[in-house]
């Protein structure tokens, strides 16, 4: 298994951005190549762990799909951007099977929940918090072969990206914090209505600062206060090996940016497998139909098969009957969780002659005749 981003950086699994970048520093620092004492390939490790944990789609991403990112082994130079040494055969949940939880007939998004640590509650508590970014939807067509093998796509939002400039504060760098003339600080605002019924006081949000009850002396140049501008964003997505069409991915903070630095939504990935025009999935096994002739069939031979990982020869037993079934061991769709793979299942369709020559036909009453 891998080694832990977080213990790489020696930081805890929920550490801030902040503590992250100081851990970097400190670790880049020890074992820089040009350093006596320095260790070249640690500081790759620093590095490649710094570039995940420090970006917030692709943190989030590891800490779903973690284990199997096997960063030390020849993984992408630069950039951490190319999948090359990636192994999506071992799939493991990490911290989710480490819960003891037993994930038959658990929905995908609820485990990715777990893993997140919170739960269900910690979504709405959450989304009480004001100027939280709205969650993303998206669907993501796969092939057959990439729900087998797992594969990692990307996929264009057009969002609400954190301002880069004001980096979401909304106020422009350098600019000093005020208390919001409007409210006086406190966020809120009461309007006075008179009417002949009586004065009625309504409390309301304070328009002006939107309820923090600070204000920048400089709002921000780019996006003008509001710490969100839209962008194109390319995120890839881990989809692991064995995910059922109809299951969903959700990243976490991968959505829309909220205002002012407020929390950003999630990203919710529906992934569809397209049907394969040989291959059908049951469970873990994949099925797929063959047709033999009659004579191969009573005789027995070999034929050419397809499966997911090629073709192969496959050995049918004088006598075969139509519809019988031979098991290819471990060539089917692996387990979600990293636990085995299925097998593929070829049924066999005996092909009963339309037309004859004249020959087959003499042999084929010679052996009507014989008794079969
Ligand atoms: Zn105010
Ligand atoms: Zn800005």
């Amino acid at each position: 298994m891998a080694e832990n981003y977080y213990d790489i950086l020696g930081v805890g699994k929920g550490a801030s951005d902040d503590e992250i970048k100081k851990a970097y520093r400190r670790a880049a620092h020890q074992h820089h190549p040009d350093k006596s004492g320095g260790d070249e390939a640690k500081f790759k490790k620093v590095n490649e762990a710094y570039q995940v944990l420090s970006d917030k789609s692709k943190r989030a991403q590891y800490d779903q799909f973690g284990q199997t990112f096997n960063g030390g082994q020849g993984g992408p130079a630069g950039g951490g951007q190319g999948f090359g040494g990636f192994d999506f055969s071992g799939f493991d949940f990490g911290g989710a099977s480490s819960a003891g939880g037993n994930f038959e007939g658990v929905d995908f998004e609820d485990i990715f929940s777990n893993i997140f640590g919170g739960g269900g509650s910690s979504r709405s508590t959450r989304s009480r918090q004001s100027g939280r970014g709205q969650d993303i939807q998206v669907d993501l067509e796969i092939t057959f072969a990439e729900m087998v093998e797992g594969v990692r796509k990307k996929v264009r939002l057009y969002k609400n990206a954190a301002c880069e400039h004001c980096k979401g504060t909304g106020g422009e760098p350098g600019a000093s914090v005020k208390t919001c003339p409007t409210c006086k600080g406190s966020g809120q605002v009461q309007k006075i209505t008179r009417s002949f019924l009586g004065s009625f006081s309504q409390v309301s949000v304070c328009p002006e600062c939107e309820g923090r009850g600070q204000i920048y002396e400089n709002k921000c140049l780019v996006c003008r206060g509001d710490g969100r501008v839209k962008k194109e964003e390319d995120i890839e997505i881990a989809v692991p090996a064995g995910i059922e069409s109809g299951q969903t991915i959700s990243l976490r903070g991968a959505g829309e940016a909220g205002a002012h630095g407020a929390t950003a939504g999630d990203l919710y990935i529906l992934v569809r497998v397209a049907t394969h025009r040989k291959f059908t999935r049951h469970s873990l096994d994949i099925l797929s139909q063959e047709e033999i002739s009659f004579s191969l069939a009573a005789l027995g031979g070999e034929i050419e098969i397809e499966t997911i990982e090629g073709n192969l020869i496959l050995k049918i037993p004088a006598g075969t009957q139509s519809g019988e079934t031979f098991r290819i061991k471990g060539k089917g769709v692996p387990d979600l969780h990293g636990r085995g793979r299925g097998n593929h299942l070829v049924k066999i369709i005996v092909r009963v002659p339309r037309r004859l020559s004249r020959d087959q036909k003499r042999l084929l009453e010679e052996l009507k005749n014989s008794g079969e």
